[in-house]
């Protein structure tokens, strides 16, 4: 008979201390949000897409040589001036493991790491970019939310 009082006050006891638990929580600030509606700033060193300042290449190749999926392609002319131009400048999205070698090694910070990251597409096509192209992201920059 005790033991049958013992059992109902334990039980009405974690009752109460679970509907605390609830309570409490129920008046604290979300700490989820409405993605895809609403979305984070990204912090400072997230690692999204590879992106180029394309005035600051000196076509030094650092960032192909040590990058560690060979994901990056890039060739140049030169001007009878021996100025070098950027030609080519392609990024093989398909490969990349966004380890950010290429921004560290970068030694004018043209290569970097960009804070896109919603960057689902039908075709593989689209995940082989070419970072000289000004409008590549835009796609990307602006998804639709369906
Ligand atoms: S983030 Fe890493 S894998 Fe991607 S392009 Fe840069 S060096 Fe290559
Ligand atoms: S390391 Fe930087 S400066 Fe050198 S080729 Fe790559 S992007 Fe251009």
């Amino acid at each position: 008979m005790i033991r049958y009082f013992i059992n109902i006050i334990t039980g009405a006891w974690s009752l109460i201390i679970g509907l605390m638990v609830t309570l409490k929580n129920t008046l604290r600030r979300a700490v989820t949000i409405q993605y895809p509606t609403q979305k984070l700033p990204m912090t400072e060193r997230f690692r999204g897409l590879v992106d180029l300042r394309v005035e600051k290449c000196i076509k030094c190749y650092q960032c192909v040589k040590i990058c560690p999926t060979g994901c990056l392609a890039i060739t140049h002319s030169e001007t009878p001036e021996k100025k070098k131009e950027l030609v080519t400048f392609k990024y093989n999205m398909e490969l990349c493991c966004f380890c950010g070698f290429c921004d560290q090694v970068c030694p004018t910070q043209a290569i970097y790491m960009s804070k896109i990251y919603e960057i689902a597409t039908y075709g593989h096509e689209k995940l082989h970019i070419d970072l000289l192209n000004p409008e590549k992201y835009r796609e990307w920059l602006n998804p639709t939310v369906k």
